[in-house]
């Protein structure tokens, strides 16, 4: 099986990455869902267990053989005659020629799916788009570091991985070298425990183009921020660009080094804002595109778009997974993609994204709606004109805030849970035949909800 699971790694992971990292696999054991691989070093073991383990098991799995833990353990053995490929850090610098260089580059794996020209652009993240654009060029470096900042999930990553696609595609004698910040931890932790910290150093220096995802990672690591800062030095020394993300500002960094953040802020720092309503519908419209080829013939009604990109405004990946899970759903159960198929199907993802409603502000609205004042809300009187809005508004606090009976009751005036279920069941068979109320609801909870 391991003959067919290397052709399906290799289109996971791509020639250079195989190359580097799993052609030097052995497979040594397979058992008791235990594959077990031989590596050259340790480091070069956990590199693999770190980047590629969930790619080689998944494989496994996928040829049918069952897998649940991957292992490495470092080979007993003399490495074998023939040139084996050893850990890049640990191979003797006998200078190979350029190009070939760039085939062993070890960042992590580049998404194929995050280009450019899957990157939807609005006002929140057009400055960003343009600044990446432009280093992605690669023409003399104008600014230097290239600074995006942002949230969870707006697109920094993306962003990377489009200026590291096109520069290799454009110039692909460069070296670009992409990594989060705790990879470079990572592999310099590795580099000193194993004495090859000059490789390290040499490898980290000889680069073109050097990316670092996540910057933050690395804040209050002493030593790794002291050799991220030489590192950045040489680097712009060299005028090399250098590429870096952080989910805030340079000088928002806690625990990072001061002479670290003065350097990210020398080049260009630009944010990516949280989305706006444009910018998700975009979204939404670009991957309906791409759906359209993979669920053949599954329509998706008006309005359901609109209707996400207004409701799921909190980060790109939950607004992408609640469109893959409607259109997955809808596939599987045959059924256009309706607005009540949508809400049915992404209720956890839309209750988590809805903004936090307040009895208080139920009872303000409701109150205010039917014309009674806030403080008969809470009050003892029973005449019909304030009692009803009163269970209309605990029918509402039910129904749209996931506070319990007996907190519902509190906040009217200490009344009891009881008295609490009975306004709310009043409430329900009403609606059955009174259609003024169900306008009145649908009122309610349209200004209560945005
Ligand atoms: P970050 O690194 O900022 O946390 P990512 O780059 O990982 O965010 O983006 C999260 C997901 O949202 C990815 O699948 C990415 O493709 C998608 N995404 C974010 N912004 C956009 C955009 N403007 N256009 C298309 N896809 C986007
Ligand atoms: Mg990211």
């Amino acid at each position: 099986t391991w003959g067919l699971v290397r052709e399906e790694l290799i289109k996971r992971v791509g020639r250079t990455n195989y190359a580097t990292w799993i052609e030097p696999l052995k497979l040594s054991h397979l058992r008791n869902g235990v594959a077990r691989f031989e590596v050259p070093t340790s480091f070069f073991g956990d590199w693999v267990n770190r980047n590629f383990a969930d790619h080689i098991r998944a494989q496994l799995n996928t040829a049918g053989a069952q897998v649940e833990r991957v292992e490495f353990t470092v080979s007993s053995r003399p490495a074998a005659p023939v040139a084996a490929p050893t850990a890049p850090a640990a191979a003797p610098k006998a200078k190979p020629a350029r190009t070939a260089e760039t085939e062993d580059m070890p960042g992590a794996p580049l998404d194929a799916r995050f280009t450019f020209d899957s990157f939807v652009v609005g006002k929140p993240n057009e400055l960003a788009h343009a600044a990446a654009r432009r280093v992605a060029e690669g023409g003399p470096v104008t600014f230097n570091p290239l600074f995006l900042y942002g949230g969870v999930g707006l697109g920094k990553t993306h962003l990377m991985h489009a200026i590291a696609h096109e520069l290799q595609t454009r110039q692909p004698h460069l070296r670009v070298l992409y990594l989060s910040a705790e990879q470079f931890m990572y592999r310099f932790v590795q580099a000193l425990r194993e004495r090859q910290i000059m490789d390290f150093k040499e490898l980290f220096r000889s680069v073109d183009v050097l990316m670092v995802d996540d910057v933050q990672f690395i804040a209050g690591k002493d030593s790794t921020q002291e050799e991220f800062f030489h590192t950045f030095n040489a680097l712009v020394d060299q005028n090399k660009q250098i590429v870096i993300s952080a989910d805030r500002a340079p000088g928002e960094i806690k625990d990072l080094e001061d002479r670290i953040k003065s350097r990210l802020q020398c080049g260009l720092v630009v944010d990516l804002h949280p989305t706006d309503y444009e910018l998700r519908l975009g979204i939404l419209q670009q991957k309906v595109e791409q759906y359209r080829n993979q669920y053949k013939g599954l329509a998706i009604s008006g309005g359901v778009l609109e209707f996400l990109a207004h409701r799921i405004t909190t980060n790109v990946r939950v607004l992408e997974g609640a469109l893959t899970r409607l259109f997955a759903f809808a596939s599987l159960v045959g059924r256009e993609i309706t607005l009540e198929l949508a809400q049915d199907c992404l209720a956890d993802i839309l209750r988590a994204s809805d903004r936090k409603l307040t009895i208080e502000e139920i009872q303000r609205k409701v109150a205010e709606h039917y014309n009674i004042r806030l403080s008969d809300m809470i009050g003892p009187k029973r005449v019909r004109t304030i009692a009803r809005p009163r269970q209309i508004a605990m029918y509402l606090a039910k129904q749209l805030t996931p506070r319990s009976l007996p907190e519902i009751g509190r906040r009217f005036g200490g009344r009891d849970h009881t008295t609490i279920m009975h306004g709310v069941r009043k409430i329900e068979e009403l609606m059955a035949t009174d259609s003024q109320l169900n306008d009145d609801l649908q009122m309610l909870r349209r200004l209560l909800q945005g």
